[in-house]
C-alpha cells in the first residue's frame, strides 16, 4: 500500500481506471478514489472503456466517467494510472495501450491478479476493492462527506452480495459502520440495485428459468441467455448481471452459472459457488479469473451453445473430483 500511496502523492494529474463489464465495487472504487483525490488538490480522470450499466446512472458521478476515445480527446496528460478493481491488463480494455508509457499503480482483491503493474497492492483477504480504496484515502488524508462515504459504502455492499456472502468478516462489517458514521446511506444503494427492476427482465428471467438445467443432484445449475432471447424481451447484458444470484439461492446449489451472449459470438461466463468449489481456478482454466466464490470468463468466436459444451462438462469432471477450497 505504501508504494502505492507515495505513487499517488507524487503524481499531480491520475488518471483512475476501473474494468470493463463493471460492477458496483469497481464503480465505488473509481468514483471513491477520483473524489479523494480531486479533494486533495489532484487534477483526475475518471475512466472505464465500456458502457456503464444503467443501475449506477442515478449516481450524478457517474457521468464523469470516460471511455478511452473519450479520454484521448480530452487531451489529459496524466503522470499515473491507478488501476482498481482489476486482476490482469487484458480487463481495463484500450486503457491498455497506457501501460509502459506512463506508471501504472494497481489496487486490487482479486485472487487471481497478476500483478502486471508497476506499484501493485494486491490483498485477496478485502471482501471488496471499496475497502482498500478506503484505506488508501485515509492514508492520503482524504474528508469524508455524506456523498463520498454512501459511493465508497456502495462497492462494500456490491461485492458482498450486501453484506451476506462468505466474504463479509468483521472488518467489512467494521469499514461499513465506519462509512456509515461518516454519513453513508445504505438504504439508498439497496434501493437503488435492489429494488428498481424493470420488468423486461422478469420476463428474461423466467424465459431463463424455462431454459434452466439442474445437474449432478442438484449441485450445479446453470441457464443461458442468447442475442435473440435478449431482443425478444427488449434486455441487455445490463438486465441480466443479477440472474446468477437468483440461481445460487436455489437450495443445494454448488455452482450456478449464467451463459450471456452479450454480443453476438461474445459470451459471458458469470459463477458462483456456495460453500466449497473455487471457480477462481476454475475460471483462470477458461480464460477468466475471479474470486474463489465469484468469478468470470468471457469467450469470443463461439456462440452460447458452444461455450456450455466445452464449460460443463470440464466443470461437472472438476466438481466430482471435489476441489475445494
Ligand atoms: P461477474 O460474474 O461478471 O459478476 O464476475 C464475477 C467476478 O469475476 C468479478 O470479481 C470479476 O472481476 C471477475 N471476472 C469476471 N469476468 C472476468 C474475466 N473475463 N476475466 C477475469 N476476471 C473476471
Ligand atoms: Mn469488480
Ligand atoms: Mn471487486
Amino acid at each position: 500500500m505504501k508504494e502505492v500511496v507515495e505513487a499517488i502523492k507524487k503524481a499531480n494529474k491520475v488518471l483512475v481506471v476501473g474494468h470493463i463489464m463493471p460492477d458496483g465495487d469497481d464503480i465505488s472504487s473509481v468514483l471513491s478514489l477520483s473524489k479523494g483525490l480531486r479533494s486533495i488538490g489532484k487534477e483526475v480522470i475518471s475512466g472505464i472503456d465500456w458502457k456503464i450499466p444503467w443501475i449506477f446512472e442515478e449516481l450524478e458521478e457517474v457521468k464523469d466517467i470516460v471511455d478511452y476515445q473519450k479520454f484521448l480527446d480530452s487531451g489529459f496528460d496524466p503522470k499515473l494510472m491507478v488501476v482498481v478493481d482489476v486482476s490482469s491488463p487484458d480487463r481495463i480494455g484500450d486503457f491498455q495501450n497506457l501501460i509502459g508509457k506512463i506508471p501504472v499503480a494497481v489496487i486490487d482483491h482479486h485472487a487471481t491478479n497478476d500483478e502486471f503493474a508497476n506499484f501493485n497492492w494486491v490483498d485477496k483477504s478485502f471482501g471488496a476493492c471499496a475497502q482498500m480504496v478506503m484505506r488508501v484515502n485515509k492514508e492520503l488524508g482524504v474528508k469524508y462527506d455524506e456523498n463520498l462515504a454512501t459511493i465508497n459504502l456502495m462497492g462494500i455492499l456490491t461485492d458482498t452480495g450486501f453484506l451476506r456472502f462468505p466474504n463479509a468478516d468483521a472488518r467489512v462489517y467494521e469499514d461499513a459502520t465506519e462509512l456509515v458514521k461518516l454519513g453513508g446511506k445504505p438504504h439508498k444503494i439497496s434501493s437503488m440495485i435492489l429494488e428498481n427492476k424493470r420488468i423486461e427482465q422478469f420476463h428474461l428471467f423466467a424465459d431463463v428459468l424455462e431454459k434452466m438445467k439442474i445437474e449432478l443432484d442438484g449441485k450445479l445449475v446453470y441457464s443461458y441467455i442468447t442475442q435473440e432471447m435478449y431482443k425478444k424481451h427488449g434486455c441487455t447484458d445490463e438486465d441480466s448481471s443479477g440472474f446468477v444470484h437468483e440461481l445460487r439461492s436455489i437450495r443445494g446449489v454448488e455452482v450456478a452459472i449464467m451463459f450471456m451472449e452479450i454480443r453476438p459470438k461474445l459470451v459471458h461466463v458469470s459463477m458462483r459457488s456456495k460453500e466449497w468449489f473455487d471457480l477462481s481456478q476454475f475460471a483462470k482454466s477458461i480464460g477468466g479469473g475471479g474470486h474463489p466464490r465469484a468469478a468470470g470468463a468471457s469467450i469470443e468466436g463461439k456462440d452460447v451453445f458452444e461455450v456450455m459444451d466445452y464449460v460443463i462438462p470440464k466443470l461437472k469432471e472438476e466438481m466430482s473430483r471435489g476441489e475445494k477450497s
